[in-house]
């Protein structure tokens, strides 16, 4: 594709991200975060030069490398991978606009602990498995609202913002409508929360008529 075919591309994505926020309501916001884990610096250069900012890696190492790479262009990090205890200042170094996947008390003392040493904040979402699956990372969807309360009482350096999901595995649409329902229930029970992130390439749309405000797009948005 030519950058002028990637970016007609591109706005068909953004048009169909409008009409389902449009189901939910005019001031429906919905923010695009392109996880790049399967593309270069180039690829992201690329999409870059068509006006995204958001660009998400689910390894430490890959978002330090490409951070890097790509460090004289504003973009803004998050981290949307499971978050090994050893990996923790890696991370922090990076100082990531946004961590999706807090998926423990024992992650969330541990980050608290450097973050306090660090002297820093974190915003960070609180991840929840809300399809119940073995494969998955995350809260159970009954334990959700507690941990998200201790969490917020007992680490004041991390900046709780609200959940993340990733939409049951099956090509049952009911199913994955199902999880993301309880996940965004989840959420609006939540005092102050502000980010429900849900919704990737195969399911987006439908995450977003379930309310979600902030989807995570990999292959469809680098075209792979
Ligand atoms: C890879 C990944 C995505 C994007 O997946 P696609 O199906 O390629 O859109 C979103 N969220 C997380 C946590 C991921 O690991």
């Amino acid at each position: 594709m030519t950058q002028e075919e990637y970016k007609i591309y591109i706005d068909d994505i953004v048009r169909r991200v409008e009409s389902a926020r449009l189901k939910v309501s005019d001031y429906h916001i919905v923010k695009i975060v392109a996880i790049s884990k399967y593309s270069t610096s180039a690829d992201i250069e690329k999409l870059y030069g068509i006006g995204q900012r958001a660009f998400g890696e689910n390894k430490v190492q890959d978002l330090k490398a490409k951070s890097n790479e790509l460090e004289e262009l504003p973009l803004e990090w998050h981290f949307v991978g499971n978050l090994q205890k050893n990996k923790i200042n890696n991370l922090l170094d990076i100082n990531p606009a946004l961590f999706h996947g807090l998926d423990s008390l024992d992650l969330a003392y541990e980050l608290q602990k450097k973050l306090e040493l660090k002297d820093m904040t974190l915003d960070t979402l609180l991840q929840i498995n809300s399809a119940r699956e073995d494969s998955k990372h995350g809260f159970m969807p009954e334990d959700a609202s507690d941990a998200y309360a201790k969490i917020k009482k007992e680490c004041p350096n991390i900046n709780l913002k609200g959940v993340m999901s990733i939409g049951a595995h099956t090509q049952d649409r009911d199913i994955i409508k199902k999880s993301f329902k309880t996940t965004y229930e989840i959420y609006k029970s939540l005092n102050e929360a502000t980010i429900c992130s849900m919704g990737m390439s195969g399911d987006f749309e439908l995450a977003i008529e379930c309310g979600s405000n902030m989807i995570r797009l990999g292959s469809i948005m680098f075209n792979k």
